[in-house]
């Protein structure tokens, strides 16, 4: 980590383009971190699965593991933070800190306690089919984790009455200023963001950073989005399609596997093509959440456009949030795949081409994602049901 360390700060050190080179090596180091996290994260279960294997006192195992992810995870969060106040010149004040071991630890013990649930059954029974649990499991937890850490590492706010006027005149504008606006004091980091939230009473938050730095036509390009997601009830939405994908991924695994049983007598002949229907729909599983995500993000990208604002207008405003965040606009369509937003480029990319067809079209592209997930839910159910219930 050392040599890490001193790499990426030399790097930053000997460049010319400074602002560039922050990003380049900001969006890096928040991969690597993550990398480091997973890994050791998934050499301590199989430890705990293999140390399992005779059946031994399980809780005693499970909390040795989380003490040493714990500390994997502050070691590797003071790390990044000190390179980050090096190359984004960034002074966090000491409740930063505090805020995010506190809530990362939370958001741990809450997220390894579910992933831990099908791994227990799995060395308690030997059972293999609770494997199709872990996928499910360790989605579910990841989203509860950053649920946690998102709700208590900002401490937050109401707007006061001489901040954010253009936030609410644009609210105004669309006809939602009853809607509550609350600030996000981001206590030094410098993360420029505004977020619709809420699942039922829907909220806007900005982060404190956001108001101190962005100019009004880019806040103004920013709730313009939100209201978009607002509007299209994107919350209840993408969590709707997320049951959906988690339901299709068990009809899938499960229909299939009854299938198999059903017609394959010999047992590890069996066991093999399980493993590839656990690989075939955790693959699936994999992309599906992010990929309707990703769909909400630009349906409130074309809501913009459609809004009234020019669309260089708010490509420019986007290049700025991807700039003021330190955050590289150009990933490769391979990583873009497993996030929540697309790229920046591929951003532009659809704003262009949506630009010279808007009239046209008008397509719900969520809804369909939507409908199709159904539909193929209902197919491998009945599969399921079939040869999985009737049939056996
Ligand atoms: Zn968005």
């Amino acid at each position: 980590m050392t040599g890490l360390k001193i790499y990426i700060v030399s790097r930053y050190e000997k460049s010319v383009e400074k602002e560039k080179e922050a990003t380049k090596l900001n969006t890096f180091l928040i991969r690597s971190i993550f990398l480091v996290n997973l890994i050791f994260g998934v050499t301590g279960s199989i430890f705990i699965i293999v140390l399992n294997s005779d059946k031994l006192a399980f809780s005693r195992h499970f909390y040795l593991f989380i003490v040493y992810f714990i500390e994997i995870f502050i070691i590797s969060i003071f790390f990044a933070t000190s390179i980050q106040a090096k190359i984004l010149n960034q002074k966090l004040k000491n409740a930063f800190f505090l805020r995010q071991i506190m809530s990362g630890f939370l958001g741990l013990v809450l997220m390894f306690g579910i992933i831990f649930l099908p791994v227990v059954q799995i060395s308690k029974t030997g059972d293999i089919k609770y494997l199709y649990f872990i996928s499910v499991a360790i989605f579910v937890g990841n989203y509860l984790f950053y649920l946690v850490v998102f709700n208590l590492q900002y401490p937050k706010r109401k707007l006061k009455e001489n901040e954010g006027k253009i936030i609410k005149e644009t609210l105004k504008k669309f006809e939602i200023e009853s809607i509550e606006i609350e600030v996000l004091d981001t206590l030094g980091q410098k993360f420029a963001n505004l977020f619709a939230a809420g699942l039922f009473k829907q909220k806007l938050l900005v982060t404190s950073y956001a108001l101190e730095n962005l100019k009004e036509e880019e806040i103004k390009a920013a709730v313009v989005h939100e209201i978009g997601h607002i509007k299209a009830k994107h919350g209840q939405k993408i969590l709707y399609g997320w049951f959906l994908a988690i339901l299709y991924y068990l009809s899938f695994v499960f229909g299939l596997e009854s299938i198999v049983k059903f017609f394959v007598p010999n047992f590890e002949f069996y066991r093999s093509i399980q493993i590839i229907i656990f690989l075939t729909g955790t693959v699936q599983f994999l992309f599906l959440p992010s990929f309707i995500s990703r769909t909400a993000e630009i349906e409130a990208d074309l809501f913009v456009l459609k809004s009234g604002i020019k669309r260089e207008e708010y490509e420019s405003a986007l290049k700025t949030l991807y700039a003021i965040n330190y955050i590289k606009g150009d990933i490769s369509n391979a990583l873009e795949k497993v996030q929540s937003h697309p790229s920046l480029k591929n951003r532009i990319k659809i704003l262009a081409e949506a630009e010279n067809k808007l009239k046209r079209e008008d397509e719900h592209k969520l809804d369909k994602i939507c409908n199709n997930l159904t539909a193929a839910c209902a197919l491998f159910a009945t599969v399921y049901l079939v040869f999985g219930v009737i049939l056996s």
